[in-house]
């Protein structure tokens, strides 16, 4: 079991400082790479008064406001009344009590690195994810390691990060698709999945896809009785190294970015199959 996370609420300074950084951003802090996505004030401000809603009406929902690094503003789809589910799975969380197939399962406690075990930083990511899509409209279901037999969704993504203790300098996210799906979708979110969390984190494309990911267990429908449906897409993403500093950076310090990153990929997938 991990610990819970700290429950989080809004403080009147962290809206200074997003303010700050929002002003610093539209006027000196434009990278070359930002400003093609960059939207008129009008939209943005639209974007940060939703976010002030959210902080004074919810207290339940994770404070999106206090990021210092404010990527891209996109024009997020609303998927209201579209009856859309999508699956976030935390890998290795409450495998503790595995099912007999899954006996293996025990014990198996993932990377390691700032602190934190792979669940607790996934919780944290994924807690991020599902505040942003169900904002858009879409359910979500927060999976622990073993999902529910012949689970069913729009999407289903298994949220992981890697670690090297014998290579820090290890680094980088990566993100695959089942190899056992049967829906034809899994390569396309995979792809929108690859690319978005490309762009809104900037951190760099691991390209060592291996067997462990594309035949995970979770999407082995003809092994295990605890896996996808087959007819729901999967892929799973490893969101960087724990055990690089640079990635922690990320995983650790600013678990929003990846968060973020996580629902902005599953929002363009469900866009473009709409
Ligand atoms: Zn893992």
């Amino acid at each position: 079991m991990q610990k819970p996370a700290c429950p989080r609420t809004a403080k009147p300074y962290k809206l200074y400082t997003s303010i700050v950084s929002i002003l610093l951003m539209l006027g000196v802090g434009q990278t070359a790479s930002q400003e093609a996505q960059l939207t008129p004030t009008a939209e943005f401000q639209s974007f940060f008064s939703e976010q002030l809603f959210q902080l004074a009406d919810n207290s339940e929902t994770v404070d999106l406001s206090n990021n210092p690094q404010f990527a891209t503003i996109r024009d997020l789809p609303d998927f209201s009344g579209k009856d859309l589910r999508v699956g976030l799975q935390v890998g290795h969380m409450d495998n503790n009590n595995p099912p007999e197939e899954l006996a293996w399962l025990k014990g198996n406690t993932g990377a390691r690195g700032g602190g934190k075990w792979e669940a607790e930083a996934m919780k944290e990511i994924v807690t991020v994810a599902k505040t942003i899509l169900e904002r858009q409209g879409v359910q979500v279901d927060v999976l622990p390691a073993i999902v529910p037999p012949g689970y069913e969704a729009d999407a289903f993504v298994s949220v992981h990060a890697d670690g090297s203790d014998s290579n820090h300098d290890a680094s980088g996210y990566k993100v695959a698709p089942s190899e056992y799906d049967r829906s034809g979708r899994a390569g396309k979110l995979s792809d929108a999945l690859a690319r978005v969390y490309g762009e809104e984190t900037q951190m760099r494309w691991d390209s060592n896809i291996t067997e462990n990911m594309t035949q995970y267990y979770s999407f082995s429908h003809h092994r295990f009785q605890h896996a996808i449906d087959p007819d729901t897409p999967g892929v799973l993403l490893e969101t960087g190294f724990l055990t690089n500093s640079r990635d922690r950076h990320y995983l650790v310090d600013n678990p929003d970015i990846p968060g973020r990153a996580l629902a902005y990929g599953v929002l363009q997938y469900l866009e473009e199959i709409d």
